[in-house]
């Protein structure tokens, strides 16, 4: 398996510190508000990411923190006239809620800056001894950046460059204009904790690095966000802790292209910005990871309603691809030609490894999309050659193939809608004198009288079953292997 490794600017050949074993962190979101559908597709990225690895075979923990204090909660909180931690627990929930109904996995340790106060001024602390940090007059605490010989190892920038390139804020109390702070003296109303310089709250990219230290043990396999964390969160966070405990950080740095809504930046200004609940308010979460999933990770995406209805109805080709599968290996009526059969058995085992190749390639999802689109084409002939006669066993691997590979995705297909109301059995008791209570016969009995009324050429009667039918909300399907009544 081969990654992009955004620090070195390279696909490098993917070898986990412990064989078999992954351990990733992926920064979580700040708490003030609901998550947007670029966050989404942030969060949607790593999720596909994580369940190729535990798909193959990788032993994999996974761990993402949720940054509960802040300054935007803060000031979200005083506009509300509502405590920082309602608003960061309303908007945790919410986060938590959205990211299940995106049918995103659960983190295996989901940790909150408000709950890891201590390791955090233990890990300061660490850092002032080794002359990486300092306490300031103010009661904040900042890091030394020039300390740091390493500065720039995520982000490939340099001091000087970023000397030139900073627009530099005033503020007398740091030694250096690149010092950041690590923890931050609390102002009258503000959540605080008491520290051994004073009441304050950490800074945002110290709760990080503390984090992925007592959760997963540094240096970890890969570590992921949106690309505009690479400078300067993911670079501060790499900085703390390898200052801090003198190994390496994380081997593979991972980052998610922007998402863009109809070509242009999203923005609130421009009318164009959506909340990830919003969406999935209109359409399933299936739809919106197939839409996602059709470019890759790194590159931009671009996000459109039109594209969405797009992916919406390709899933419904998709799952009635399936539905036709399984139907017709479960109808088939006549031998199937053992040649066909073969061959199309040959193209269920080319297209995993084509799924396998795309994916081990840097999680090339459009490519392993492109795959499973090419492959349901084939299904598709095949079905049409095989008319009622289709290979019970190739048939059902295919079927099992496609809703496999797409679970890889996380992408669940509309479950077809075959089950039968009871009302057929008065339909087929009015029509053709049927007087069992199996829904399924009458149903065989209704198709039977149709089909005789049709050949008798009687229009009345195949007209009245039609329409009987649609008052149950029912219709009559002729597929290659054969007649069915289906939901409408
Ligand atoms: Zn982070």
């Amino acid at each position: 398996m081969r990654i992009y490794n955004s620090a070195t600017h390279k696909k490098e050949e993917f070898q986990p510190i412990e064989p078999g074993k992954v351990r990733m962190y992926v920064c979580g979101p700040t708490v003030y508000d609901n998550i947007h559908i670029g966050n989404a597709r942030t969060f949607i990225s790593f999720d596909v990411i994580r369940r190729w690895l535990i798909a193959s075979g990788y032993e994999v923990t996974f761990a993402q923190n949720l940054t509960d204090v802040d300054d935007k909660i803060i000031k979200r909180a005083n506009e509300q006239g509502r405590t920082a931690a309602e608003v960061a627990t309303e908007f945790s929930d919410k986060f938590i809620g959205v990211m299940r109904a995106a049918n995103v996995l659960d983190p295996d340790v989901r940790p909150r800056a408000t709950k890891e106060i201590g390791p955090m001024i233990a890990m300061i602390k660490t850092l002032i001894e080794q002359g990486h940090a300092y306490a300031a007059d103010n009661g904040d605490v900042y890091f030394a950046v020039r300390s740091d010989p390493n500065y720039g190892q995520v982000s490939g920038r340099n001091i000087d460059d970023l000397m030139v390139g900073a627009r530099i804020e005033e503020n007398e109390d740091k030694n250096d204009p690149l010092d950041f702070a690590l923890w931050k003296a609390a102002k009258p109303g503000e959540p605080s904790w008491p520290s051994p310089w004073g009441e304050g709250r950490p800074g945002w990219h110290t709760e990080c690095a503390a984090m992925v230290h007592r959760y997963l043990g540094t240096p970890i396999d890969i570590h992921g966000g949106g690309s505009d964390l690479a400078f300067p969160h993911h670079e501060n966070e790499c900085a703390q802790a390898t200052c801090a405990w003198h190994q390496g950080f994380s081997n593979t740095w991972m980052h998610t292209g922007m998402l863009l809504v109809d070509g242009e930046k999203m923005s609130k200004s421009l009318g164009n910005f959506f909340t990830l609940a919003e969406v999935l308010e209109q359409h399933s979460a299936a739809a919106l990871r197939l839409l996602m999933l059709q470019t890759s990770y790194r590159s931009p995406l671009d996000f459109s309603w039109e594209r969405l209805e797009g992916a919406e109805n390709s899933l419904t080709r998709i799952a009635g691809t399936v539905e036709n599968l399984r139907w017709a290996a479960n109808h088939a009526t006549a031998d199937a030609d053992a040649a066909a059969a073969e061959a199309f058995a040959a193209k269920v085992a080319e297209t995993r490894a084509a799924f396998k190749e795309c994916m081990d390639d840097d999680f090339n999802t459009a490519g392993a999309m492109g795959a499973v689109f090419g492959f349901v084409t084939e299904c598709n002939q095949y079905l049409e050659q095989a008319g009622d006669a289709a290979d019970k066993a190739a048939a059902l691997a295919a079927a099992d193939t496609l809703a496999e590979l797409l679970d890889t995705f996380g992408i669940e297909l509309p479950e077809p809608k075959v089950e039968l109301p009871l009302g057929l059995l008065g339909v087929a008791a009015g029509l053709v004198a049927y007087t069992g209570d199996d829904v399924d016969e009458a149903a065989a009995k209704i198709l039977e009288a149709r089909a005789e009324a049709r050949a008798a050429k009687n229009w009345d009667l195949a007209d009245a079953i039609r329409d009987q039918l649609k008052d149950l909300g029912l219709t009559i399907e002729d597929t290659a292997a054969g007649t069915r009544i289906k939901s409408l």
